[in-house]
């Protein structure tokens, strides 16, 4: 099995999306504006050094007519805008500029000869149990400058510029320049670029071998969690709204079909009646609690005052009964500590203390603890669901 940059990157970012994607395989033909928006700038790029390898200089006018037909051609209703604040005209004249820009700042486009375009590469990496994992991707252009220098070229259209520590933290390239490595013998200087198109900016960066070493040590590793997850979690974030299988995630489902029902469907729906009951009556109970909390303290005072236990109402008798708790320091201070020695020196510590669920099961989580005992816990722990509601005041 082979993994992309975006396999790991979409796990990472919820392991639901992942195995909806690559394992279930379901295709919506849905796409997020941005997407769109990135493929277009790509291939009218693409384009563009395609010709340059022909001997053909395109002009930016004629580059940028090509970006907009294939914008013309290729755009449909299943493109969606997420940002209510832009549209589709706003996007297209975003990457327009991409484009024009990159014309302008690269013309006529002499500096490396590109030897890849749109290039898919394959590197093996050595996986923790022996075996060979394939990472693959496709590397938006490679230039040669001659003499063992290499420049991996890659674009973004991203309208957000990363700093110095977020392109450190890149595996996408790192693992590209592996695979040039491999590809040519002659490569002694490796450079990665970042086309940062809507900023007009080329981002720049050197790699160590340790760090290239680090990085693919860490992609297996994270091919080795994918392998052995069992729940693929959904994991809900700001980018749920740029998911294109939001309609298959229990997170996400509910929302996006009432978000598309006529506000006269809306009252009609059983889940959209249940939500609003059930946050009116959490509301409601709410005052509920805060106004019997006055309350009580207000009778604690009057009991005080005047002496008496019982109160009468109107209807009903109020009886206040003065037993006593006992009451522990709380964890981590000093007398806490002298407390569990006293019970530990008396050997009365396992009668006063009592097993905790949570604190249990945290311990399966424990690296410091022997595999086997954890195994051991593992089986004498068992699971049940515990739903809890919680009412959000956003709607989705
Ligand atoms: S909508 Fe969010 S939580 Fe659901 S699958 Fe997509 S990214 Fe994951």
């Amino acid at each position: 099995m082979a993994y992309s940059h975006s396999q790991l990157e979409t796990y990472q970012n919820c392991p639901l999306k992942y195995r909806l994607q690559y394992v279930d395989r379901i295709r919506t033909g849905r796409k997020s504006i941005e997407a769109f928006m990135g493929s277009t700038v790509h291939a009218a790029l693409e384009k563009l050094y395609r010709d340059v390898l022909m001997s053909r200089c395109p002009s930016e006018d004629e580059i940028a007519d090509y970006y907009q037909s294939l914008w013309d051609t290729t755009i449909s209703d299943d493109v969606f805008v997420v940002r209510q604040d832009y549209c589709v005209e706003d996007y297209r004249q975003t990457g327009l500029r991409c484009v024009r820009d990159y014309h302008r700042r690269h013309y006529p486009f002499a500096g490396g000869a590109p030897v890849w375009l749109e290039r898919k590469v394959v590197i093996p990496l050595e996986h923790p149990s022996g075996e060979r994992v394939d990472f693959t991707g496709i590397l938006d252009r490679l230039d040669s400058l001659g003499e063992g220098r290499y420049e991996i070229h890659d674009y973004k259209t991203s309208t957000t510029l990363p700093s110095r520590h977020d392109l450190e933290r890149d595996r996408q390239l790192s693992l590209y320049q592996l695979a040039v490595e491999d590809a040519f013998e002659d490569a002694r200087e490796v450079e990665l670029v970042w086309h940062y198109l809507a900023f007009d900016r080329e981002l720049r960066l050197r790699r160590e071998r340790s760090d290239l070493e680090r990085i693919a040590a860490e992609a297996a590793a994270t091919v080795r969690a994918i392998e052995s997850c069992e729940d693929f979690p959904a994991r809900e974030s700001a980018l749920c709204g740029w998911c294109e299988l939001q309609a298959y995630c229990p997170k996400r489902k509910h929302p996006v079909m009432v978000m598309e029902m006529r506000e006269r469907e809306l009252g009609m729906e059983r889940g959209a009646q249940l939500a609003d009951q059930y946050a009116e009556w959490s509301r409601r109970k709410k005052e509920a609690e805060e106004r019997l909390g006055e309350l009580r303290e207000e009778i604690l005072e009057f009991s005080s005052y005047h002496a008496v236990d019982n109160i009468q109402g109107s209807s009903c008798m109020l009886k206040l009964s003065r037993g006593r708790a006992p009451k522990l320091p709380p964890d981590g201070c000093e007398q806490r500590d002298e407390l569990e020695r006293v019970l530990r020196q008396c050997g009365a510590w396992e009668d006063a203390s009592r097993l905790d669920a949570r604190r249990a099961a945290s311990l399966l989580e424990r690296e410091d603890i022997d595999r086997e005992v954890r195994a051991c816990l593992a089986a004498l722990i068992s699971w049940e669901e515990t739903p809890t509601l919680r009412v959000s005041r956003r709607r989705d």
